[in-house]
């Protein structure tokens, strides 16, 4: 060693491999940081050129064992280190020297010189005398310490590289498959893939090799074979965890989340939360906060779960702002399900843009679970119209992935629970149909340009934050910021030329026959609410030149919001009043008048906002749209109180409206 130790440190204690290899001790944080200080006092890069002193395949096991329970024994981590520093390093001593990296990295801001001697160890470790410790060297490189710094598909190449010097021992090729199937589930690899190479690697470990390692591959494998549909399984097999495996718990949180065993998920999930550690490697990590926070949304409205569910979705956006790229999909998926649990139809355009993110970024998987939650989001809300289209989209995208099982398991369970609504939901869907679609689809065309907005941004800070900071960098952002910003104006403008051009297709109709039919088409619903409907219309056979089904949409839609405001009053006969009547030269109103609760002045503007509704299931699409419609004919629509109970709403259109009439290269701005 080239450089003496300080006399008044201790001769590290000899290392003692933990009996029956189960119960390994608990990580020590402060001997690591010990042994870390130890190192930088001898300088970092010196240990990793001294060349490699003999084998000892033993403690390399050992290690590796500590380090596939979840559990890296700081002391040994010390042990070694010292012992290289006294007598010079051993084989284990890079692999110690790695993981020591890892844990600088994570915990007590190791940086570049954390990063430094990674890299020498991996350096040293390609040298062909590196053998079984060099492969587990590069791997722990590639999956404790590139993994958080590097983008992911680097450190997946590094994993490659310690597949191919793999010297086979059972323990350690399948921990190496569990680790390296999950980097490349990360890097967006098909399903084919990955079951595969599972599979090639179960079959070249020994059938008596029941290693704990191996243990976790079978989960793995199950969990693949099942979303590929290649078991005969009619269900996810089950997988009997290995109470000290990380990686266990994780395969068993998904696989019980697929399979909808909620309580089943949530048990493996705070097993999984016991195992925890700072080596944990990223490509378990994410899955595990990933997973934790969907299961913690089916959980809706359990108490106290709520902060568990925010810690989750915190650490994914922790992890988008280091690597965007890998995490910046699971972020959205896990704040659409923070939202979704709290109820709110906001879920919808987080679901949607957590799937457009996946989808650029090449995660099929994630893209298909954002899916999934968009449609079951929408079973809830009774959004019917925009349900099967949800469902098609994550059918499409699991099928796309290679994943057929999970095909196969979501169809037969959606044909079980087939979409049918009581008469309520099936008239609230019928409004959604519409007006929720076109609400959805600006959300899903809006939300990619937003997203990137994200990611450029989080690009910016970077740039700016460093030591030095990178202003050209930057700037570049912050151009792209701009022409995603246009590019989301645009598309607001082409939705909005959208509503023009559907009422280019008008037609010259009586207003009243289509109001009449409006109110013979609600009138069932509003027997059962107990509300009585009076119609008075007053423009006998006038004609209207405008979008038939769009006015009848509007007109849908307040009579909706009558009847359900209607539902608190019970001191007075529950009264809509329908009306129709001239408002002047070439102009009609149609006046929808209730008499319940009636809207606060204040609230009076903001419910024609997108997305406002103060009803606990509410879409808050419905007035936002109707008014976009009725402005988009050249009309208008307004809230005014009604005498002396209830709101009045007023739709006054031209009898020609603009939506007619407009050229279609008209790009100003109604709304
Ligand atoms: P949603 O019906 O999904 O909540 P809307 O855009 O249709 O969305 O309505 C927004 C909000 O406006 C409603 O949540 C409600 O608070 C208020 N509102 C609409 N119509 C009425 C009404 N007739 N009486 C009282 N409040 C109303």
């Amino acid at each position: 060693m080239t450089r003496p130790l300080p006399p008044t440190r201790p001769a590290p204690a000899p290392y003692v491999p933990p009996a029956g290899g189960t119960a390994a001790p608990e990580p020590s944080i402060a001997a690591c940081r010990r042994a870390w200080l130890l190192l930088c006092g001898a300088g970092v890069t010196t240990l990793a050129a001294a060349p490699l002193l003999g084998t000892d395949p033993a403690l390399a096991d050992a290690l590796q064992d500590a380090c596939n329970a979840g559990r890296l024994p700081g002391a040994l981590i010390e042990a070694e280190i010292g012992r290289a520093l006294l007598d010079g390093p051993r084989d284990a001593t890079l692999l110690a020297a790695v993981l020591l990296a890892a844990v600088a990295l994570d915990r007590f801001r190791g940086g570049r010189r954390a990063l430094l001697l990674a890299e020498a160890c991996a350096a040293r470790a390609r040298r062909p005398d590196a053998g079984a410790v060099g492969a587990a060297v590069l791997r722990a490189h590639a999956t404790l310490v590139l993994a958080r710094r590097a983008p992911l598909r680097d450190a997946a190449l590094v994993q490659a590289e310690a597949c191919r010097i793999e010297a086979g021992r059972p323990a350690t090729l399948a921990r190496n498959a569990v680790l390296w199937t999950g980097v490349r589930l990360l890097c967006g690899a098909p399903l084919t893939e990955l079951l595969h190479y599972a599979q090639a690697v179960r079959q070249a470990i020994p059938a008596d090799g029941a290693s704990a390692a191996a243990r976790q591959l079978d989960g793995r494998l199950a969990l693949f074979r099942a979303l590929a549909g290649s078991s005969h399984e009619p269900d996810l097999p089950a997988v009997a965890p290995d109470a000290m495996q990380f990686g266990c718990w994780l395969d068993c949180l998904q696989a019980a989340w697929l399979r909808g065993q909620t309580g089943a998920a949530r048990a493996a999930l705070a097993a999984a939360r016991q195992l925890v550690t700072p080596l944990t490697p990223p490509c378990e990590l994410l899955p595990y906060h990933l997973f934790g926070a969907l299961t913690l949304a089916r959980l809706r409205g359990i108490p106290g779960l709520g902060a568990q569910l925010r810690d989750h979705r915190r650490a994914l956006q922790a992890w988008a702002r280091r690597a965007p790229d890998l995490a910046g999909a699971m972020a959205l998926l896990a704040r659409a399900a923070e939202q979704d649990a709290g109820g709110g139809a906001r879920a919808l355009c987080a679901y949607e843009a957590a799937a457009a993110l996946a989808q650029s970024d090449g995660q099929a998987w994630i893209a298909a679970l954002a899916w999934e939650g968009a449609a079951s989001l929408c079973g809830r809300l009774g959004l019917a119209g925009a349900l099967p289209g949800y469902r098609r989209l994550a059918l499409d995208t699991w099928r796309d992935w290679g994943a057929h099982g999970r095909v196969r398991a979501l169809v037969q369970a959606w044909d079980a629970v087939p979409a049918t609504l009581d008469p309520d939901q099936q008239t609230r869907a019928a409004r959604a149909g519409t007006v929720g679609e076109l609400g959805i689809a600006i959300a899903h065309e809006v939300n990619q340009p937003l997203a990137a907005i994200l990611l450029h941004a989080a690009a910016a800070r970077r740039w700016l934050r460093r030591g030095q900071p990178d202003t050209a960098r930057a700037l570049e952002a912050l151009e792209q910021i701009s022409a995603c910003g246009r590019q989301a104006g645009d598309i607001v403008r082409s939705v909005r030329g959208l509503a023009r051009r559907e009422g280019e297709a008008a037609s010259t109709f009586a207003l009243d026959g289509a109001v009449g039919e409006v109110a013979q088409l609600l009138r069932a619903l509003m027997v059962r609410q107990n509300v009585q409907l009076e119609t008075r219309l007053q423009l006998a056979e006038r004609q209207v030149h405008a979008s038939r089904a769009q006015v009848q949409q509007v007109l849908i839609n307040l009579l909706l919001n009558a009847i359900e405001a209607l539902a608190a009053v019970s001191d007075r006969p529950r009264r809509i009043v329908l009306e129709s009547a001239s408002a002047g030269p070439g102009l009609v109103e149609l006046r929808v008048r209730d008499n319940g609760p009636g809207i606060a002045p204040a609230d009076r503007e903001r419910i024609f906002d997108a997305l406002y509704s103060t009803k606990p299931h509410g879409t808050g699409v419905g007035l936002s749209i109707s008014r976009a419609i009725v402005r988009a004919h050249g009309g208008r629509i307004e809230c005014v109180p009604a005498e002396p109970h209830g709101a009045l709403f007023r739709v006054v259109l031209p009898v020609r409206s603009m939506a007619a009439t407009a050229p279609p290269s008209a790009s100003h701005d109604h709304a």
